[in-house]
């Protein structure tokens, strides 16, 4: 990893992956790409296109493979990405796993890390999470912003997301499932596979991503 990190980052939606995942880009002064931050500027843009992906989203399904693949090329493109990334959300199907080793080469990935979050607790976690409409940053029923649900960090407000519903976390929790637990053994057939236990505070599971990547990169020299 000396050419700085590629790395992808899997697990449930509402494993804590947002928070981690910018954090750990902060680590590896890498950017942080999150195909679902993408879509949602793009539904808060009020495209044409955004209109569609957020007919896509507030049912919980997944975005189609060409649309997303299109998205992610033309941001892998931009000079700060020859840095390094960090992917957040991407890929979520062995489709977009395969074209992802397309666009950059199969041995460019240097780390897939699976925050691992039983079901259970993600269900929890995701009925409680709120976030705020203007920037983004997490907040959950339990860690409510100081003021009145507005946010700490902008003063936007702070609400619960859209495909936060009983009916779309299922359906989400579903297609991760079906779509992206196989990538589990695309990437560990690979060799470049690590779990980490997403289960902790959020200092503690930040702790163990360090470690992983800290010794992968110490691996690879
Ligand atoms: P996230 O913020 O990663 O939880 O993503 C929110 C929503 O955006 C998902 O439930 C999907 O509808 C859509 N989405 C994000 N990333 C992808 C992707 N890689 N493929 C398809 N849909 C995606």
């Amino acid at each position: 990893m000396t050419r700085g990190a590629r790395l992808v980052v899997l697990g449930k939606q509402g494993a804590g992956k947002g928070t981690q995942c910018v954090r750990l880009s902060h680590y590896l002064a890498v950017p942080h790409i999150s195909t679902g931050d993408m879509l949602r500027a793009a539904v808060k843009a009020g495209t044409e296109f955004g209109q569609l992906a957020k007919a896509y989203m507030d049912r919980g399904e997944l975005i189609p493979d060409d649309v997303i693949l299109g998205i992610v090329e033309d941001r892998l493109a931009e000079p700060d990405a020859t840095r390094g990334f960090l992917l957040d959300g991407f890929p979520r199907t062995t489709v977009q796993a395969k074209a992802l080793d397309e666009m950059v080469g199969p041995k460019a990935i240097d780390l897939a890390l699976d925050l691992e979050v039983p079901t259970e607790l993600v269900l929890q976690r995701l009925s409680s999470r709120r976030v705020c409409s203007t920037c983004g940053a997490n907040y959950s029923l339990e860690v409510p912003p100081k003021l009145n649900w507005t946010c700490d960090l902008c003063g936007g407000e702070v609400v619960q997301r859209p495909d936060d519903t009983e009916s779309a976390i299922r359906r989400r929790l579903d297609l991760y499932e079906e779509s992206t637990a196989p990538l589990l053994e695309f990437y560990s057939d690979r060799n470049l596979l690590s779990v980490v236990d997403g289960v902790g505070t959020p200092d503690e599971v930040m702790e163990r991503l360090v470690e992983v990547v800290d010794r992968a990169r110490t691996s690879a020299g």
